[in-house]
């Protein structure tokens, strides 16, 4: 019997494969269209050529452990013992996945916000679990803190968040955290903070990763990716962080679901993370991006909303049509030449509010091209 009956494939396999299938510019699945760094593949190249082919240990490699927890002194200004506090995983969406099958037991329930990334609620039902599921105001796509306290009952044993989002580019404020802050206290709730896209925060906003709340990290794991900020998806690197009671169990599946991860790239990152601007220049190399599609599609009858982090652009499409976003989307693709993602395949029950999702970390020219025919319609 299906463990998950009603999953069907996800929708970045579909519509990456629609792209290729009509030679379509895909600005749908979140990947760069550009390479990653030179030096950083050089870093590894070198670690291989060195001999450091065999398994690294079971957490991570010590080295890049102990530049996490540096990078992340300077960032976040928390202190994070690098030795039993960080593991290295094969991607951000295993680490998300590793920290819910080692605590959600059958029947716990797990707060989502929706849009939800699409992986959240069949890793909670995978695990038995029940995914009690909020939606995000639409169009600021803000939390209702009121009815978060409506939904706890004394099952509610996680609560997930995104920051910034995906796939809506809204961040989480100071006002969040301090709402989070007050139920992680009053419930005793474990937190999933999936902030993998960190370092694409734009217009001058801080992140306000969890890590900066030591009464919220006390009962989280927070979750980052290399791919996602470095421009290498297709390498599946990334961590997990959290305090040493919560990673001492998480640690106990990680080491049976993948045991650990490759090692010479483990040595590249470990290497590139000594120089800071590697990230600090990251928000403003993002923001341009955002900025330049943004003014590409100032002509066009889509309709941007805020984009404040990630490398998203939502677009209503209300002025075009009123046709359902997945069939916009589809049409899109075959028709026009553009593959986005629609937004209501991150909700549940399919909610559609005629918003099509577009990733911007790509060439100035497959911009230039994409809002070409984007325009058209
Ligand atoms: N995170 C990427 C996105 O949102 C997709 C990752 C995947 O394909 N599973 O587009």
């Amino acid at each position: 019997m299906s463990k998950l009956p009603h999953t069907g494939t996800t929708i970045f396999s579909v519509m990456s494969a629609l792209a290729a299938e009509h030679k379509a510019i895909n600005l749908s699945q979140g990947f760069p269209d550009y390479d990653c760094s030179d030096e950083l593949k050089e870093m590894v190249n070198q670690a291989m050529q060195q001999g450091h082919n065999q398994y690294a240990p079971m957490p991570g490699l010590m080295q890049l452990r102990t530049a996490i927890a540096a990078k992340i002194r300077s960032l976040y200004q928390q202190t994070i013992n690098p030795d039993t506090d960080i593991t290295i995983t094969p991607g951000g969406t295993y680490a998300i996945y590793t920290a819910i099958a080692t605590y959600i037991h059958p029947g716990d329930e797990v707060i989502i916000f929706e849009p939800a990334y699409d992986s959240y609620i069949p890793n909670v039902l995978v695990n038995g679990g029940k995914p009690v599921l909020i939606s995000l105001s639409f169009p600021e796509y803000r939390i209702d803190w009121q009815e978060v306290r409506r939904k706890i009952t004394p099952r509610t044993r996680m609560i997930m968040v995104n920051t910034p989002h995906n796939p809506t580019g809204s961040i989480l404020r100071e006002e969040d955290m301090a709402e989070l802050e007050k139920l992680v206290a009053e419930h005793n709730l474990l937190v999933l903070s999936d902030e993998v896209y960190e370092h694409l925060v734009f217009d001058g906003a801080r992140h306000l990763s969890v890590l900066r709340y030591p009464a919220i990290y006390k009962n989280s794991f927070v979750v980052f990716s290399f791919g996602k900020v470095f421009h290498n998806t297709g390498w599946k690197m990334g961590y997990c962080v959290a305090p040493e009671h919560l990673m001492k169990e998480y640690r106990k599946v990680h080491q049976y679901l993948c045991f650990s991860v490759n090692t010479p790239m483990q040595y590249g990152l470990a290497e590139f993370l000594e120089t800071p601007a590697h990230y600090l220049e990251l928000p403003a190399f993002y923001q341009q991006k955002r900025d330049y599609f943004l003014e590409l599609m100032s002509g066009s009858r889509f309709t941007p909303l805020a984009s404040q982090g990630s490398y998203f652009q939502l677009m209503r499409y209300d002025q075009i049509s009123s046709e359902g976003d997945k069939e916009f989307a589809v049409r899109l693709t075959k028709e026009f030449g553009v593959a986005a993602i629609p937004v209501s395949a991150f909700y549940h029950d399919g909610k559609d509010d005629h918003v099509v999702r577009f990733c911007f970390a790509k060439k100035e020219t497959t911009l230039e091209q994409a809002a070409a025919r984007l325009k058209k319609i």
